[in-house]
């Protein structure tokens, strides 16, 4: 039998991912502290024979009765908002949370995957980003936290393939939305959506100029279950390469909320990326995935099930 833990599990992607294991017929250990996910994501698997919740921080010593297949790591705040509250965990979830999901697939001789993330590029200088780019992070700014865990939990994942022979990958993940996202974590779609939906300004941070290139979670999962079935280290991008402005991106939820929502223009953080695109040509070579949910369609699934969590009238 497959048996596969995911970290993090209890999250926006984590919980999708366990949907997909166990339609698989994997058996899934889903290994969650809900430091920034909910029991909500899961609900639906409780009482499933093949899926096992662990409540467990994973900066602990952290381990599974049995044989494993594959370790997705994918625990850590993901959020600008979440990140930010909560900066040492970020930190200790990156480090020692890696460290021990890799110390458990070398236990097991099971594959790894890490969920890294497009933060690696920072504001980046080269455009579209390849994989080979090595980025522009300040490592002592507002974002450093994340954004220095995930370039950490990189080298550390390599540190472990080289001289431990685990075999890994790595997911470098561009901005990805969908079902499951908490209407308050601060990310633009969740945050736009509620808004549209309420009836609220539509918050745009600075000019609204700078660029996204935002992936639905469907796409995003079949690429993390390519990477997991290939022997590719990566890292490798996983993202959606249409860009967008966040401006016009704010517009288009407006639009398919069919909200009459004012856009309001805020302060931009400091440190937010000027412009951010994957080159994913890796991925179609070496995994045969492109995305194929286009914007439009995606936000319409998306909006609906916000629609029945933040907004229940408009759902009717
Ligand atoms: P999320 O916050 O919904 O999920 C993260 C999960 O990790 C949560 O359930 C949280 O409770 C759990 N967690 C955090 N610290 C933990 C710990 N110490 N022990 C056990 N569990 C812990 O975020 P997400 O968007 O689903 O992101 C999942 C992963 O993908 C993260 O590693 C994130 O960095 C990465 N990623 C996500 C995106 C994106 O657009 N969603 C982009 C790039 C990378
Ligand atoms: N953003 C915005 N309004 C919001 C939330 C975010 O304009 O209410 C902007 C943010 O400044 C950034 C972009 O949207 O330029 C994407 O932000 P998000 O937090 O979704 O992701 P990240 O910055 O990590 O790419």
């Amino acid at each position: 039998m497959t048996r596969i833990a995911v970290t993090g599990g209890g999250g926006f992607l984590g919980s999708h991912l366990c949907d997909r294991l166990l339609n698989d017929g994997a058996e899934v250990f889903c290994i969650d502290n809900f430091a920034t996910g909910r029991a909500e994501n899961v609900r639906h698997l409780f009482g499933h024979p093949a899926f096992h919740l662990i409540h467990h921080d994973v900066t602990r010593f952290t381990h599974v009765k049995g044989p494993l297949t594959a370790v997705l790591h994918f625990a850590s705040p993901a959020s600008p908002v979440d990140y930010s509250r909560l900066p040492i965990e970020t930190l200790k979830v990156g480090s020692t949370g890696t460290m021990n999901g890799l110390g458990l697939a070398r236990a097991k001789g099971a594959r790894f995957v890490l969920a890294s993330t497009s933060e690696t590029y920072g504001d980046p200088k080269v455009h579209p980003q390849p994989e080979t780019y090595w980025g522009n992070v300040n490592p002592v700014g507002p974002r450093s936290m994340y954004d220095e865990a995930k370039r950490f939990a990189e080298a550390v994942t390599m540190a472990y393939r080289h001289h431990h022979d685990v075999n890994t990958g790595i997911a470098r993940i561009f901005n990805t939305y969908g079902l499951r996202m908490r209407p308050d974590d601060g990310r633009a779609i969740p945050t736009f959506i509620s808004q549209a939906l309420r009836g609220e300004p539509i918050t745009v941070s600075g000019d609204g100029s700078q660029t996204r290139s935002v992936c639905y979670v469907d796409d995003l999962v079949e690429g993390v279950m390519r990477l997991l079935w290939s022997d590719l280290p990566g890292p490798v991008n996983i993202g959606n390469p249409t860009e967008l402005s966040i401006l016009d991106t704010a517009e288009l939820v407006r639009t398919v909320c069919r909200s009459d929502s004012p856009i309001t223009f805020v302060a931009r953080p400091v440190d937010d990326p000027t412009a951010r695109q994957p080159d994913i040509s890796l991925a179609k070579e070496r995994l045969g995935w492109e995305p194929k949910v286009d914007i439009h369609d995606g936000l319409m699934r998306t909006v609906s099930w916000f629609a029945a969590q933040v907004a229940p009238r408009w759902a009717a």
